[in-house]
């Protein structure tokens, strides 16, 4: 590493026993424990050899996440930026399948001077100067770095080497891992068990990395019998056994976090000291445990089996929920349903205060959404369009309202006479899949007086995109004819970023993702006017 003037501090967070326990908020809780004195970066490493997660299914692997410079990376992202308040970038996502390409190419360019390209030192090498790339650029302080997978994972092996590794090249004192394990209550027997725990410390022992906080996942929080327990045949103090309780609202984990005692741990075994401000956060949150009323909020797509898949509009939503005081229930609708004639939209929104369409691809379920739409339009319920859902909105008002009725995507219609959405020129000779889409934080320039420069209190609005298709240039004028309001142009003025309706409750669209950037303190303008306008008129 090359000589810095502070010293960076690494704590790493480790998983055992079994995935989804909550690696990835355990390390953005910490995160935010620590981040009101320091400059707390986070990492994720993952073990599968694709480049990104940019061409995985949501419904296997969840939503994408879409960061400012365009990376396409893994969802816990939205925890890190959401809990952390940063901005990440691609590069603090790693892969295995980046870091094969690098090796790969470097051993081409002939970098390794003949010798025999090994994964240790080489690969090992290459990701710890990842680590230091990362906080060097960034000017970390404290550099997270959650471990995807759980110890024992072949492909996260050559990660674990590298994270030993760091204690010897930055100190001891200055490397922290955090081991997050299971503690089962079994049926009958009642009580917390240990032995998932000592196992997966084994493992991660048996790999040179001895833990100096454990966080035990568990239904309850840890009674003293089992904190004692574990730091005995774990080797850690008991202080440092921290209880990962199950909560109806991760938000909660800091909280939990802070009450069992970690950021003493932390600071004593790092010597840093920045005391957590949980002051407005812990407020938020009170709001959503005693909220004034609940609306419903209908969300309309085709991944809606997988509530992951739309992780952060979710989390918008909650983030509004905790500022109106107002329990959001979600109700998610298979447009497929309306097109197989099972269900009538009305039937479907019954109840309903207010829609969302959010982002998508492909054709399955679209003329059920720009059913969904109409009935926005022509019955004043507040409705919101993200991305895909813009791109139906302008269709659907092309057909009904500018009379184009064959108008259409051509994602949706190729062959259709009246093109109102199209695939971006430069879009179209491009052959690979991976990361070739419209990506990343792009200007809109805001018209003013409009709904949307209301909403965003600016002229300008900086959202994340993740598209192929574009409003038609050849249409706008025919739209604003007939009343579509481009309430939002790129600064070129040729692709359209927003659009809205006059004399409308809420009605409202974005070829941008809004979502990605909401935060518990700071909700996404657009949700934050859909629940204001759904609450003020059918709440
Ligand atoms: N499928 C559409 C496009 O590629 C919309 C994508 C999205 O909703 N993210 O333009």
């Amino acid at each position: 590493m090359t000589k810095k003037q502070k010293q960076l501090k690494v704590i790493i967070v480790t998983g055992g026993v079994l995935s989804g326990l909550g690696k990835g908020i355990a390390a953005a809780s910490i995160g935010h424990l620590l981040s009101s004195k320091l400059k707390v970066v986070p990492m994720k490493l993952d073990g599968y050899l694709n480049v990104d997660p940019g061409t995985m299914n949501p419904i296997e692997h969840g939503e994408v996440f879409v960061l400012d410079d365009g990376g396409e990376v893994d969802m816990d992202f939205g925890h890190y930026e959401r809990y952390l308040g940063v901005t990440c970038k691609f590069e603090q996502n790693l892969t295995m399948g980046k870091v094969y390409n690098e090796v790969r190419e470097k051993e081409r360019r002939g970098d390794y001077l003949g010798r025999t390209v090994q994964y240790v030192p080489h690969v090992v090498d290459l990701i710890k100067s990842k680590f230091y790339d990362v906080s060097k650029k960034e000017e970390a302080d404290i550099l997270i770095i959650e471990l995807g997978g759980t110890v024992g994972d072949i492909e996260t092996e050559l990660y674990i080497e590298a994270c030993r590794q760091l204690k010897k090249d930055l100190g001891e004192e200055n490397v922290l891992y955090v081991h997050l394990t299971y503690v089962p209550i079994p049926a009958g027997v009642n009580e917390q068990k240990s032995k998932p725990t000592q196992q997966s410390v084994k493992l991660l022992r048996e790999r040179g990395i001895q833990p100096d906080i454990i966080i035990g996942r568990c239904p309850e929080f840890l009674d003293e019998k089992i904190k004692e327990k574990i730091a005995t045949f774990c080797d850690v103090e008991k202080e440092a056994v921290i209880s990962g309780v199950d909560v109806d609202n991760v938000y909660k984990i800091p909280i939990i976090f802070e009450k069992e005692g970690i950021c003493e741990i932390i600071h004593k075994k790092l010597n840093i000291y920045s005391p957590p401000n949980l002051r407005k956060w812990s407020k938020l949150l009170d709001n959503l445990d005693s909220p004034d009323g609940e609306i419903t909020i209908a969300i309309c797509g085709k991944y809606t089996k997988l509530a992951d898949s739309y992780a952060s509009i979710n989390e918008a939503l909650m983030h509004c929920s905790a500022h109106f005081k107002r329990k959001i229930n979600l109700k998610f609708i298979e447009t497929t349903e309306i097109e197989e004639n099972k269900k009538t939209v009305s039937e479907l929104l019954k109840g309903v205060a207010g829609v969302i369409v959010p982002g998508g691809f492909g054709t399955r379920g679209t003329e059920g959404k720009i059913s969904v739409i109409k009935y926005c339009r022509e019955k004043g319920l507040p409705f919101l369009g993200i991305c895909l859902g813009l791109q139906l909105a302008v269709t659907e008002f092309a057909r009904h309202v500018c009379g184009l009725k064959d108008a259409n995507s051509t994602e949706i219609n190729s062959k259709t006479p009246e093109p109102v959405v199209d695939i971006m020129p430069e879009q179209i000779q491009i052959q690979n899949k991976g990361g070739t889409m419209r990506l990343g934080a792009y200007k809109a320039i805001l018209t003013k007086g409009t709904l949307a420069h209301t909403l965003y209190g600016s002229t300008e609005a900086w959202e994340r995109h993740r598209h192929r298709y574009e409003v038609n240039p050849d249409y706008h004028d025919c739209l604003r004819d007939n009343g579509l309001v481009l309430s939002g142009m790129s600064e070129d003025g040729i692709l359209v970023e927003f659009i809205e309706l006059k004399d409308h409750h809420y009605f409202i669209a974005t070829q941008s993702h809004p979502e990605l950037k909401s935060k518990l303190e700071t909700p996404a303008p657009l949700f934050y006017g859909l629940i204001d306008a759904a609450v003020k008129y059918f709440g």
